[in-house]
Formats: structure tokens, C-alpha cells, sequence
């Protein structure tokens, strides 16, 4: 589904996604508050805007891609709200805590409008490639229309249920993740004290019951798995600072919803150790090295 799209930060992950759709034959407006952002959507087939305001002014469709919670919920009261046409379908991409997610849906809906939160799984790379998992909050009714729009920026669009539930599945799947890989790092550090050779280890426990992605997809250890961040010094990937962004909202959401998640809580504090001693621009896997004392490696 192209039409007119007004894309409302164009970093990281912005970048490819407007890319994308320009490919797929819409025309976007984008605007981004850093003008070196701008200027590579525009390189991108983008249109620059000057606001937030003109960017939507005459949207089909405007998406958001902003880095927190405090972003959206300004950026959707103040500017996308009261400038974008009613029929306009508005779609938040970007990884927000449930309770903002929540607001700015009702605060849509009252306005008129159609709102979706649907934050993404799948990093840069699948940004620019244009396969990233969609977890959509959204009424029923909404949903074929905001499947279409992702389209050419997914390899899959999920609806998770209604406003908000897109970023709870973000944040529970992300928790299992960083558990996930912290339990791989942890095992790998004992095999090595143990004496087991890490390769083996690899072999034997992605044939048993240890098996998970953490493991097979994205192994911590170097040399199995070539294609994980492991085997480039824990280069690119999935972000440690961006982990720990994840957890943090997860363990917010649990306290606000009474939830018990001491191994959330767990990997949340390992995660927020390893940051501050400087790791946070190294992809999630690089713990593994915390756990074997050798942050030198
Ligand atoms: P980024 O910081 O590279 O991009 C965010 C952009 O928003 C920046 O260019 C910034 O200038 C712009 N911005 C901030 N406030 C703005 C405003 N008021 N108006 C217009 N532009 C504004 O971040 P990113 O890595 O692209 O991540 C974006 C979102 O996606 C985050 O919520 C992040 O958690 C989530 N996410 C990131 C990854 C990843 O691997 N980078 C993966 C999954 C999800």
C-alpha cells in the first residue's frame, strides 16, 4: 500500500524503513531534528520536510520512529495530532514503554484518528533489508490496513492485540532474549572452567535440550555460528545500551502490572554492570566476556 507517507525520524532504523518505501513506489516526507539524518533520507529518495507539521500535512500515512516514550507521546500531542488530516493512519514504530504506547492511542483515537503501536524485532540490517518483524497493537478492524503499509518494510506483521499490546510483546520477547543470552553466556563460561572445549559444547547442546536462538542463531562463543556478531568482536548487532533500554521497560512494566520477574531483574542489572563499565556500544553477546573475566577480549 504506497501513497503519501510522512516518516518522523529517519536514524538508525528510520533510515532503511523510509528507504524502503520509497522503494516500494510512496512518496515521503521525512523529517528528522538532526539535519545529517535528513540529508541521508534525502540521499534515500525522501523528500526533506522542515517540521514535523509540514511533513504530515498532507500524510496518507505517517510513521514514527523516535527513540522513547517522551518523544512519541510530545511529538503525536503536539505536532502529528493536530496537523495531520483525520483520514491519516498513524503507525509508532519505535520501542516505548506500554503505558505511553497506551496514551498516545487513546489520545489519537479521541482525535479521530486510526493508531498502531508496532515496534520491530531485527536490527539494522534488517531495517535496511526490509526484514523486520512487526508486533502490532491496534484494533481488529485496522489491522489489514496497517499489515499493508509495513509490507515493504517486513518479513512479518503479527497483531498482538489491542493499543499497546505490540510494545508488551516487544518488551517480554526482548526479556527472554537477554535471559536467553545471558544463560548461554553463563553456560559457555562454565564449560571452559570446566575444561570442555567450546566448539564441542556448541555441538552437543544445539543437539539437546539447551538449544535456543541465543545459542544457534547468535552464538556468544566465536567460531560456530559464523555469521554471529561473536566472530566480528562483538561489532554491530543488537546493541548492549539498546538491551538494556529493554529491560529497563520491562521491568517498569512489571512493577506497574505486579508481575514477578526476578530473572528480568537479574538480567537488567547484569546488563546496566556491563554498560557502565563502557560495553554498551558492543553487541548483547559480549557479555559472555564479562563472565569469563576477559573484558581485555
Ligand atoms: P536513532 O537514535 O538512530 O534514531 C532516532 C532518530 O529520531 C534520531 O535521528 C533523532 O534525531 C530523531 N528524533 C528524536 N526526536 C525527534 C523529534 N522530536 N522529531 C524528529 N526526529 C526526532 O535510534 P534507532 O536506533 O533508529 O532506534 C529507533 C527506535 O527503534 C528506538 O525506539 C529503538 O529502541 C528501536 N529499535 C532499535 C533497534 C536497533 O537495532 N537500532 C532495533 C529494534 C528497535
Amino acid at each position: 500500500m504506497s501513497g503519501r507517507i510522512a516518516f518522523i525520524g529517519v536514524g538508525n532504523m528510520g533510515l532503511g524503513m523510509a528507504a524502503n518505501q520509497v522503494k516500494a513506489g510512496a512518496q515521503v516526507s521525512a523529517f528528522d531534528l538532526s539535519p545529517a539524518a535528513l540529508a541521508k533520507a534525502v540521499e534515500a529518495g525522501c523528500s526533506a520536510a522542515g517540521s514535523v507539521a509540514q511533513a504530515v500535512a498532507d500524510a496518507d500515512i505517517v510513521i514514527t520512529m523516535l527513540p522513547a516514550g517522551q518523544h512519541v507521546r510530545a511529538v503525536y500531542a503536539e505536532q502529528v495530532l493536530a496537523n495531520a488530516p483525520k483520514a491519516a493512519l498513524l503507525i509508532d514504530c519505535s520501542t516505548i514503554d506500554v503505558d505511553s504506547a497506551r496514551a498516545v492511542a487513546a489520545q489519537a483515537a479521541a482525535a479521530g484518528f486510526r493508531f498502531a503501536d508496532a515496534p520491530v524485532s531485527g536490527g539494522i540490517m534488517a531495517a535496511d533489508a526490509g526484514t523486520l518483524a512487526f508486533m502490532v497493537g491496534c484494533r481488529e478492524q485496522d489491522f489489514a490496513d496497517i499489515e499493508a503499509v509495513l509490507a515493504p518494510m517486513a518479513r512479518a506483521v503479527i497483531r498482538a492485540g489491542e493499543a499497546g499490546a505490540g510494545q508488551a510483546a516487544k518488551i517480554c520477547n526482548n526479556m527472554l532474549l537477554g535471559i536467553s543470552m545471558l544463560g548461554t553466556c553463563e553456560a559457555f563460561a562454565l564449560a571452559e572452567k570446566l575444561g570442555l572445549d567450546g566448539e564441542r559444547f556448541f555441538e552437543i547442546a544445539s543437539k539437546s535440550s539447551g538449544q535456543c536462538w541465543s545459542l544457534t542463531t547468535y552464538c556468544p562463543w566465536p567460531g560456530p555460528v559464523p555469521t554471529a556478531p561473536s566472530n566480528r568482536d562483538y561489532e554491530g548487532g543488537f546493541l548492549t545500551a539498546l538491551m538494556l533500554k529493554d529491560l529497563k521497560l520491562a521491568q517498569e512494566a512489571a512493577a506497574k502490572a505486579g508481575a514477578t520477574t526476578p530473572l528480568g531483574a537479574q538480567a537488567e542489572a547484569l546488563y546496566a554492570l556491563f554498560d557502565g563499565l563502557g560495553h554498551g556500544g558492543r553487541d548483547f553477546s559480549a557479555v559472555l566476556q564479562l563472565m569469563r573475566g576477559r573484558l581485555d577480549t
